[in-house]
């Protein structure tokens, strides 16, 4: 029997509301995600299907093996056989299994992460003569992506016939599609479209995911496209065991395709027989970071009142500094006093941020003072050079025909293919491809030092690189890859070793959980596919741990996490909220529920920070302390100078039994 003690009666309520469709609606740290594994844990318990017949879907990866972690807790081995993924896993797996209905080939497909899908379209709109300043790849790209995100596919993209815009557009994404399909490769955004195509198109294979995955639930419901929605839409419709939780006044993704009408409307009119369970108690704060949280929001209609029993805790603490740069180093000193006066360990603290540009001067202070550091959500992680180089690497063995990899790595380390040889040996091909590679022997047009440096790289990708594949774990296949190929010797003269060798030193780190390369090298590669997922969203590195580290991270990407100690940087005019979300009274209204997500991460101890100079790009910029600042009731807030050290005595922290749900190391998904 799972144990309901731990559970308040609302949440009682829905856990033991199994069968149909159930919505739960509440603000942040009420125990929803909490009710969701309970829940699943209950149904399990009541023997109404096998583990095998449990869909429970995430917004971040982090967040579906955290869930993995509560529910193994909850009700031990079985947990491993739970499908506990994001959507844009669900859809790779889908997709994977099913491909060669949609006429891919079944067997490798490939997942293009944003870089390389930009490449190919690209192409298409050079193809397709669209170009000019009204077309560049900033402007059309997200046009694409928010089509996908609402199941527009190439046919169904033009509103208005004879549109040029939107006819141009057409022709872009109908010509980059059959490129996609051309590399056997999906973008993200197809991940969900082609998988709901699938459901849609055919009906056995719908009714077999409908028979397989007997009980669905999603997690952080106010963030799913309509995309997503259809696709759980179509998988639960025949039984209609739904059961989705979120929060309106959390819901910090529109900018990416979220479309909040899902949780405020779509569901209830799909399924008007859902109870709605309204959770309204606050587990996780002192009730001054909760009050504070609450007050920044009190203008918004659809905001979830939340009340709790815990303790007053201490006054928010509200620092001004000079620059950014004091900003950094402030909190970098601040988490160093915390730890050394035992209030708490750095890995209980998190530094939380609107832009990505404010974690890279924070993490160059870190580094400085030698203050251990984990980020997350750092998507860029794949774009790093050295990660793709090699990454591109592993491609070509796993699959020779993997063309973009093959130009990616040709001469890296500098092989003598640069440039001028690449274009002879491409021959008037608009890419380098494994023909021009494997027909060597006949090309007499090629001069000798050409032809033989290509040779050379043929017989290191084709021969040497899988030979040295067998009998190897792994990791230690890894490790080849890195000297036989040259590369370490490489990177080690780079100027940018340490930084660059640290990278690939993490890379390997996420090897370590595979077995034997030859079986492994596919598996890992798609792993890294679906991990290296879209901005700010599915981005957790999976890296066993290297130690305690302080968490620094987008507030975009903390979603669903709680940290005892939390000082959120930068609150100014123009950072925060931002000033391109400033100027529509839809984005300041995100940039609102984002201070609301920012704030009520933080169980004990909550510090505002904000620089009256700032770099931004490379301009020194003025800034006035944020509006949120001033949402907050003063009694709330307690304003420092930098060099004051604590003088009021800081409250205990909660029993550490608490879930700390960001301190844990997520383990590897299992294999798509
Ligand atoms: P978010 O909106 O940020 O995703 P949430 O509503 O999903 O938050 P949880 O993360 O499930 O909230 O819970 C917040 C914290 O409160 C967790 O530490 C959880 O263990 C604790 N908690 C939830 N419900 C209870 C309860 N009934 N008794 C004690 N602790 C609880
Ligand atoms: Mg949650």
């Amino acid at each position: 029997m799972i144990d309901l003690e731990g559970l308040n009666a609302e949440q009682r309520t829905a856990v033991e509301k199994i069968d149909g469709p159930l919505l739960v609606l509440a603000g942040a740290g009420s125990g929803k995600t909490r009710t969701l594994t309970h829940r699943i844990a209950n149904i399990l318990d009541q023997g109404r299907v096998s583990p095998h017949g449990i869909l429970a879907i995430t917004f971040t990866r982090k967040a579906a093996s955290e869930m993995r972690r509560r529910l193994e807790e909850l009700v031990g081995k079985e947990a491993s056989d739970i499908t506990a993924v994001t959507f844009h896993s669900l859809g790779f797996k889908l997709l994977s299994a099913e491909a060669g209905t949609l006429g891919y080939k079944p067997e490798k497909l490939s997942v293009y992460d944003a870089v390389e899908a930009q490449r190919l379209l690209h192409r298409a709109m050079q193809e397709m003569n669209v170009n000019g300043t009204r077309w560049t790849l900033e402007t059309v790209a997200p046009i694409i992506e928010r089509a996908k995100d609402n199941l527009y596919g190439p046919d169904d993209f033009v509103r208005v016939k004879g549109d040029f815009f939107e006819e141009s557009i057409a022709k872009v994404y109908r010509r980059y599609q059959e490129l996609l399909m051309e590399n056997n490769a999906v973008d993200y955004g197809d991940l969900i479209r082609l998988s709901v195509q699938l459901l849609r198109q055919h009906p056995g294979t719908l009714e077999f995911y409908q028979n397989l995955f007997r009980y669905v639930s999603v997690d952080e419901f106010q963030d799913t496209s309509f995309a997503q929605y259809q696709l759980v839409r179509h998988l639960v419709w025949r039984n209609r065991n739904l059961c989705c939780v979120g929060s309106p006044v959390q819901a910090i993704y529109s900018w990416r395709g979220a479309d909040i009408h899902n949780i405020l409307d779509r569901y209830r009119e799909d399924f008007r027989d859902a109870p709605v369970v309204i959770l309204s108690q606050n587990y996780r704060s002192t009730s001054t970071i909760l009050n504070s949280a609450q007050a920044v929001v009190q203008d918004l209609s659809y905001r979830e009142d939340l009340r709790t029993d815990n303790d007053q805790g201490a006054s928010l603490i509200v620092v001004p500094l000079n620059t950014d740069w004091d900003e950094a180093n402030f909190i970098a000193n601040e988490i160093k006093r915390l730890d050394e006066e035992r209030y708490c360990g750095i890995e209980d603290c998190a530094v939380l941020f609107r832009t990505r540009a404010q974690g890279r001067l924070l993490e160059q202070v870190f580094m400085h003072q030698g203050l251990p550091y984990i980020l997350i959500g750092d998507f860029k992680f794949f774009e790093r050079r050295e990660v793709k180089d090699i990454l591109a690497y592993l491609r070509v063995v796993h699959d020779m025909f993997d063309a973009s990899a093959l130009q990616r790595i040709i001469n890296r380390p500098p092989r003598g293919l640069g440039t001028a040889a690449l274009q002879k040996l491409q021959g008037g091909e608009p890419e380098l491809n494994f023909a021009a590679i494997t027909g060597l022997h006949q090309r007499a047009d090629l001069p000798p030092k050409v032809l033989s440096a290509a040779t050379e790289f043929a017989d290191l990708i084709f021969d040497d690189l899988p030979n040295a594949m067998k009998e190897k774990t792994l990791t230690e296949f890894f490790d080849e890859v890195l000297n036989r190929t040259g590369y370490l010797a490489w990177i080690e003269k780079d100027p940018d070793a340490k930084r660059r060798m640290a990278n690939l030193r993490l890379l390997r780190a996420m090897t370590t959980r595979y077995d034997h390369a030859e079986e492994a090298l596919g598996n890992f590669l798609a792993d890294i596919a679906t991990l290296s997922v879209v901005e700010g969203g599915d981005t957790s590195l999976d890296v066993p741990s290297e130690g305690r580290g302080v968490t620094m991270a987008t507030i975009h990407a903390v979603k669903g996490l709680e940290f005892p100690v939390v000082f959120i940087a930068g609150l100014e005019e123009g950072i925060f909220p931002h000033a391109r979300a400033m100027k529509t009274p839809d984005g300041m209204e995100e940039e609102t529920r984002l201070a609301y997500v920012a704030i009520t991460r933080a169980m004990s101890l909550l510090y505002f920070t904000y620089a009256r100079s700032r770099m931004v790009g490379d301009e020194m910029k003025e800034h006035s302390p944020s509006r949120f600042l001033a949402a907050i009731p003063k009694h709330l807030l307690e304003r420092r100078s930098a060099t004051q050290t604590v003088s009021s005595p800081i409250p205990n922290l909660p029993s550490m039994e608490t879930e700390l749900t960001a301190l844990a190391i997520p383990a590897l998904e299992p294999s798509p």
